[in-house]
């Protein structure tokens, strides 16, 4: 039985550096004009509302989207993720959060084709509703991302971005991103594989980079952004992390200008750093 709801979390720090991060790997790749495919291994809902509902409970997109969404200085990474945002919000009130899917969605061309995989029965119910309008372009499935990518790839265009985003909740998450990413690795060696991860003080999360790092010797990028010290009751995410296989050359240097901004305006003490790790080829 699953519990989690995106809802609750929709537009806090964590998601700013994913879809942050989700938006640069998907404008990269409609650089060229060759066909690639998004796989949303967790895709949630796809569409958040701000102003009523889960979100508006804990309304932890204060801590996150909130922060940006007026600044007039944004580095030129938060720019165009905070455009997307903007999209859903053309009155200028921020009222709706874009999910992945939304984003990608917005960013894919006509030749591009996603894949979305959601467990959680209402989540999948509101995700085809959003997505009713969306054609055949976007296949949904209300299945297991971690088994069900297995069939997708390697995708026929031979270019794609794989979102994992699991919430780990529930602890086998860890072991069961690091068992998807290793597989489907041997199956599409080239794709591009972003992994979120919380930084929350359990074992699993605190050597879940390491074991990320063990996935391929290189190319890959590392990004942190901590917004605070550890909770003292030992609960609660005080950052998170991206993990990039097979990232663009150009990620680094765009995540450098963009993470101490972040750090800047999402710090909520004088602990809140960002980290960027990489290994090129
Ligand atoms: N990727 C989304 C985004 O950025 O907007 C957020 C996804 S949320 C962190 C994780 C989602 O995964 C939840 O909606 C949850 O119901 C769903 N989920 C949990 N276990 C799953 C599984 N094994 N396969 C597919 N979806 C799952």
């Amino acid at each position: 039985m699953l519990s989690y709801r995106h809802a609750f979390h929709a537009g806090n720090h964590a998601d700013v550096l994913k879809h942050t991060v989700v938006v640069q790997l998907l404008r990269y790749l409609g650089l060229k004009d060759k066909a690639y495919w998004y796989i949303d291994t967790h895709a949630g809902a796809g569409v958040y509302s701000l102003k009523e509902g889960y979100a508006t409970k804990t309304a932890e997109f204060e801590t996150g989207i909130a922060k940006l969404w007026e600044q007039k200085d944004l580095p030129a990474a938060l720019a165009e993720y905070v455009e997307e945002v903007g999209a859903l919000n053309p009155d200028g009130q921020l009222r709706y959060y874009p999910g992945s899917p939304y984003l990608a969605w917005r960013l894919m061309r006509d030749q591009d084709r996603m894949r979305l995989f959601e467990l959680h029965s209402t989540e999948i119910d509101v995700l085809r509703h959003n997505f009713r309008d969306a054609g055949r372009r976007a296949m949904l499935f209300g299945a297991d991302g971690f088994d069900g990518i297995k069939a997708l790839l390697p995708p026929p265009p031979r270019r794609a971005l794989v979102l994992v985003d699991p919430s780990f909740e529930d602890k086998r998450d860890y072991t069961r991103t690091l068992t998807c990413v290793e597989e489907s690795l041997k199956r599409f060696a080239t794709g591009t594989y972003a992994v979120w991860y919380p930084q929350v003080t359990r074992q699993e999360s605190q050597r879940f980079p390491e074991q990320l790092k063990q996935l391929q010797p290189t190319n890959w990028l590392h990004l942190t952004l901590t917004v605070s010290h550890p909770p003292s009751d030992g609960f609660g995410l005080y950052g998170s992390g991206m993990f990039i296989l097979n990232p663009p050359y150009t990620l680094a240097a765009t995540m450098k200008e963009t993470l101490p901004y972040l750090v800047d305006k999402l710090g909520q003490d004088e602990t809140a750093q960002f980290k960027i790790e990489s290994r090129a080829d």
